[in-house]
């Protein structure tokens, strides 16, 4: 089967959903009003920068110099599971879970709750200039993926869709920020029906 992408930005209305932007600990406003744009263009839901904030202090782990991502995500839904609709957590602090070395974000599958890191999405976490840029669009294509989860997409084969899974800042760089045809269908659907 072949699936090809729109030229054009896909969205997939999401009338009904509304999408919380979450910070967590200090994350500079321009990223969260920048995502809150991009991601209702490209979802077709409400997205709005939310009141709330989560300190990630407690899941700090000294050995590890990081945060733990599943605690995170824990705080983040039990701060905001009152106020319906998707949690996007965004925080710019390094994320991990035991098992890896780090993580770009995570979700619950078909749940509330997403979360994202935009620590390691600066060029100069790797030692390069800075590219203001390619940045928000990283920042971007991290959110829509964690969010992606959260509307219970799996990760995609298509290495341009924004599902594809990402382990490293280059598998970033070379996907899209848009839904491949298929997961788009998948994620309209999901998200009229919740
Ligand atoms: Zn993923
Ligand atoms: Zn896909």
């Amino acid at each position: 089967m072949c699936v090809t992408f729109h030229a054009l930005r896909f969205t997939a209305v999401i009338p009904m959903t509304e999408i919380n932007i979450v910070p967590v600990g200090s994350v500079d406003r321009n990223i969260l009003e920048y995502l809150s744009a991009a991601l209702s263009e490209t979802i077709g839901a409400r997205c709005v920068v939310s009141s709330i904030t989560v300190d990630p202090s407690d899941a700090f782990n000294a050995t590890r110099h990081q945060y733990n991502s599943t605690q995170i995500l824990s705080k983040l839904l039990e701060a905001g599971r009152r106020n319906g609709g998707k949690l996007l957590g965004v925080a710019d602090v390094d994320l991990f879970i035991p098992v890896l070395t780090f993580v770009f974000g995570e979700a619950q599958l078909d749940n509330q709750a997403a979360l994202t890191s935009v620590h390691r999405l600066r060029q100069r976490f790797y030692g390069l200039p800075e590219d203001e840029r390619l940045f928000f669009e990283r920042c971007e294509k991290e959110s829509l993926h964690e969010l992606g989860h959260a509307f219970g997409l799996l990760h995609c084969r298509e290495w341009e869709c924004v599902m594809h899974s990402s382990n490293s800042i280059e598998q970033v760089d070379l996907k899209k920020s848009v839904f491949c045809d298929s997961c788009a269908a998948m994620l309209a659907s999901n998200g009229s029906s919740r």
